[in-house]
């Protein structure tokens, strides 16, 4: 049902990655749930664009991730069936590096711990399985049948579809300005075309996030990324059948990639690529050559039938916390507003079951996910 009287049960602020899927879990629920989104649904603006997310059980970060994944693999095949639409692709994925690297020992040490099914593969093995990855002799990789990649923009259009299923609300090109907590317990929150009252409020504004909440300021730092999209030499090896998405620990950094999917380029890109802070109000979104070259080194030497002529760049954000974990809480002083946050590159996979946490934590204040990690008081 929406809202007649301007009045809501809840307002969810950023309709990208995170807030379509708590509109999504809201309005499931049965409540009166508006969606308010800045630019369009979806955009290329903020943290959610690109074709392609990668999405793995093994998780190099930390093992209290895993318990989250599970959750949000189900969601995410429930959306599909839902919505019909093609979501999520499963590749198997590859984390690579010296055996001592945090992305291979990680990876190893969560799937040892949680008993996820995995087979660890030499560089030779690796090669001659799947051609198109070329690695120093002594690194290993961990093979991971279920990995792949979510395709995001798709993600955000079906949980919106199935929002507006359930009678949510979502306005888009209407941006908020401000908000403020009311006497009644509530919150009012003004945007450039109105005011809305309602009883909770999810803030899922991404790179935007410390406009709205003070605590978080200097804590979720937006950052400039780049991505490119190389036309293989040799097309077959870069396919989705014969080529896992994957993540690699080399001298030059911590690299990521995907098969080729609807660009005609097979796509990497590097965490924390120049280590650009940025206003996400005013940045260089424009890819320049210091940007291509750095990400074409890279290729021409482990993917060198991967490193054809350029077909695309992309600049996006991460929005990253001093530990690159995520902000998953109430507020201190406003036990009414939940706050999605500080995702630090790495949660979109997770966008489904945040979706649900943010959502359980708007409503009734906590949730039974284990979230202990992503607390707002770690950071004093
Ligand atoms: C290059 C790159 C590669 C990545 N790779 C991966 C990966 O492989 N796997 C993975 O799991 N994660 C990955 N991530 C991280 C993941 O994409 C992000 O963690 C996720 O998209 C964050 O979602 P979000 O909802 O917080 O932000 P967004 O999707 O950006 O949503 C925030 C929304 O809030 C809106 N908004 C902001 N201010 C206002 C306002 N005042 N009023 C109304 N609306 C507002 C914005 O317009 C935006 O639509 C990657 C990120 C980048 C940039």
């Amino acid at each position: 049902m929406s809202s007649t009287d301007g009045r809501y049960d809840v307002v969810v602020l950023g309709v990208g990655g995170m807030g379509s899927a708590a509109t999504y879990h809201l309005a499931r629920r049965g409540l009166d749930v508006l969606g308010l989104e800045r630019y369009d649904v979806p955009n290329a603006m903020g943290s959610s664009h690109g074709v392609t997310r990668i999405i793995r059980r093994a998780y190099y970060e930390h093992p209290s991730y895993i318990p989250l994944i599970e959750r949000a693999y189900d969601l995410w095949d429930e959306l599909e069936a839902r919505t019909g639409r093609d979501l999520l692709h499963r590749t198997g994925s590859i984390d690579a590096g010296p055996p001592d690297s945090d992305v291979f020992s990680g990876s190893r040490r969560s799937c040892e711990e949680y008993d996820i099914p995995h087979e660890v593969l030499t560089s030779g093995e690796l090669t001659e399985r799947f051609p198109g990855y070329r690695l120093p002799d002594e690194y290993v990789a961990l093979y991971q049948p279920d990995g792949g990649f979510l395709v995001p923009e798709q993600c955000i259009v079906a949980h919106v579809e199935a929002a507006h299923a359930e009678g949510a609300e979502v306005r888009a090109r209407e941006r908020v300005v401000d908000w403020e907590a009311t006497a009644d317990g509530g919150v009012c929150v003004r945007t450039d075309k109105g005011e809305y009252g309602a009883d909770g409020m999810v803030i899922a504004t991404g790179a935007w996030t410390a406009e709205f909440v003070d605590e978080l300021s200097g804590i979720a730092v937006p950052e400039r990324q780049v991505l490119a999209w190389l036309q293989p030499t040799a097309p077959d090896r870069f396919a989705p059948e014969s080529f896992p998405v994957w993540n690699f620990r080399v001298p030059e950094g911590r690299f990521y990639g995907f098969p080729v999917y609807d660009v005609p380029g097979f796509k990497l890109g590097k965490y924390h690529h120049r280590e650009e802070t940025v206003d996400p109000e005013s940045w260089n979104r424009e890819p320049d050559a210091e940007d291509e070259r750095l990400l074409r080194r890279f290729a021409e030497r482990y993917f060198p039938d991967g490193a054809g002529p350029t077909m695309r760049l992309a600049t996006c954000t991460f929005t990253n916390t001093p530990d690159n974990d995520f902000v998953l809480d109430t507020l201190p002083d406003h036990p009414q507003v939940a706050v999605g946050a500080g995702f630090s590159g790495h949660g979109f996979k997770f966008a489904s079951v945040v979706g649900e946490i943010l959502a359980d934590l708007a409503v009734v204040g906590e949730t039974d996910h284990p979230i202990e990690r992503f607390r707002l008081e770690r950071f004093g």
